[in-house]
């Protein structure tokens, strides 16, 4: 993971250590000598993360980090305060300056590393989110809202605490509490919580193992998104590095302080709900790339990428698939005699009733128009023949109750069938085929079904 990292430090040493630890992971790095200078910087250079030192002459890391903050074009950017002092006063002004996380100095490459890495997938969930949301208000298809940043901030989450010192865990309770819904393993109440939204999972532990927890949490399906604190003993570096490798998106060190702990935990649930927020829209606009808009059936596209496949398997010796074209008898008459919306309704009403009668297995897709296809995998032709019958009768057995005409109307479709049995076949023939007995459907009189087999080669 290549990214652009800002380190703000008024000293060149440290700017030259920060630097050297940095590039030697590949990330490219970038420097300012000054709180005022870095800030200007952040504004006109694309940066993926900034390391920012506290004591500087003019304004210091804390004013630096909340006029980063305060700026639309840098406040996307996850900051990570470094500071000399390793009290409790900084870390607290640090989270309130609005910074993402904190380090110590002198600084621990493990540390780092682990910041590092933790927040640039931050950033690029970030940047997903906040590109997937400009694209949708462009297209209209996501309404203007608060920024995605804003929604996401400070909800109380699910937290799972896997640890066996009870005094330990009395106080993480205590210190994540105040925010957060708190369960152990073991907690009667545990399951009516809800899914965690974050594990805390103690490793230098004695009574179980910790480290496996975290491998078996990565590797099985539910939990392969949570996000997962490790606490590690202080100067543990071999745990450390383990539970980071493992899948743990952070690390903090016994003796746990309570703000650091509240302050990483916020971080990675945030995390989190970015990434279900991007998932769900994924899946969502997913399910609109196939999905015909009117009828809610699949659409032109989705057929093709199937039948396509399902053809080509069965042209090498697997299951044969069939395949309906329906195409509704004068509907043109409807449209012309009623308007377009009472025949927008018919075709509503027509894919209702067609996905009703077709099998689970079977794609039922609009085609365009009045035109609809029905692939059957591992169907034969005769078996489709009679699904085809099946659905006919259906659209004609009783008329179709759509609102607007004066009474309701009576549909009847003409279907043409054709098999992969047949012959030579691609997912082109084999619907040229349908459609052709399609056409002989029409032409002898409508409302019937028609099936053709290919002419077999002598
Ligand atoms: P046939 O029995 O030969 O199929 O006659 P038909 O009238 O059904 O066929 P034709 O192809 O002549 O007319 C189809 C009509 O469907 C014409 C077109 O305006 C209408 N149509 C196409 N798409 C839509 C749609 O999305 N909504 C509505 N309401 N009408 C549509
Ligand atoms: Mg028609
Ligand atoms: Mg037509």
């Amino acid at each position: 993971m290549s990214a652009r990292i800002l380190v703000i430090d008024d000293l060149e040493a440290n700017r030259r250590l920060l630097e050297a630890k940095l590039s030697g992971e590949y990330y490219e790095v970038i420097t300012a000598t000054r709180g005022e200078e870095g800030v200007q910087r952040a504004k006109r250079e694309k940066l993926d993360l900034i390391l920012l030192d506290v004591m500087m002459p003019g304004i210091d890391g804390f004013e630096t980090c909340r006029r980063l903050k305060a700026q639309a074009e840098t406040r996307h950017v996850p900051v990570i305060i470094v500071t000399a002092l390793d009290d409790r006063d900084s870390k607290v002004r640090a989270l309130q300056a609005g910074a993402e996380d904190f380090l110590t100095k002198p600084i621990d490459d493990i540390e780092l590393m682990a910041r590092v890495k933790s927040l640039l997938g931050l950033k690029i969930v970030i940047d997903e989110l906040r590109a997937r949301e400009a694209s949708g208000k462009r297209l209209g298809v996501i309404e203007d809202g608060p920024d995605p940043l804003e929604r996401h901030r400070l909800r109380a989450g699910n937290v799972l605490l896997i640890d066996d010192n009870a005094s330990q865990l009395k106080r993480m309770r205590a210190a994540l509490g105040v925010e957060h819904r708190v369960t152990e393993l073991g907690d009667s109440g545990a399951l009516d919580a809800g899914p965690p939204d974050l594990a805390i999972v103690a490793v230098s532990t004695k009574g179980f193992d910790g480290l496996r927890i975290i491998a078996r949490m990565r590797s099985s399906e539910p939990t392969r998104h949570l996000p997962i604190l490790a606490i590690v003993d202080s100067g543990d570096r071999e745990r450390a590095l383990r539970a980071l490798e493992l899948g743990a998106h952070d690390i903090i060190t016994r003796p746990v302080d309570d703000e650091e702990l509240a302050a990483r935990a916020r971080t990675l649930m945030r995390r989190k709900r970015y990434m279900d927020a991007l998932r769900q829209r994924l899946d969502h606009s997913l399910e609109l790339a196939i999905t015909d808009q009117l009828t809610g059936l699949y659409n032109r596209r989705f057929l093709f990428t199937q039948l396509g496949p399902l053809v080509q398997r069965s042209q090498c010796g697997g299951d044969v698939v069939s395949v309906m074209t329906l195409d509704i008898d004068h509907f043109k008459r409807c449209n012309d005699a009623f308007g377009h919306d009472v025949g927008d309704a018919v075709l509503q009403e027509f894919a209702a009733r067609l996905g009703s009668n077709v099998r689970p297995n079977d794609f039922a897709c609009r085609m365009g128009g009045e035109e609809f296809v029905v692939i059957m995998p591992n169907t034969t032709g005769d078996v489709a023949c009679h699904a085809a019958e099946r659905v006919r009768r259906q659209m004609c057995a009783s008329p179709f109750n759509v609102p607007g005409p004066p009474h309701p109307l009576e549909i009847t479709v003409s279907i043409g069938v054709a098999c992969s049995e047949d012959g030579e076949e691609s997912a082109e023939t084999l619907l040229k085929r349908a459609d052709e007995a399609l056409y002989e459907a029409k032409r002898a009189g409508r409302n019937r079904v028609v099936g053709k087999a290919a002419e077999r080669a002598a």
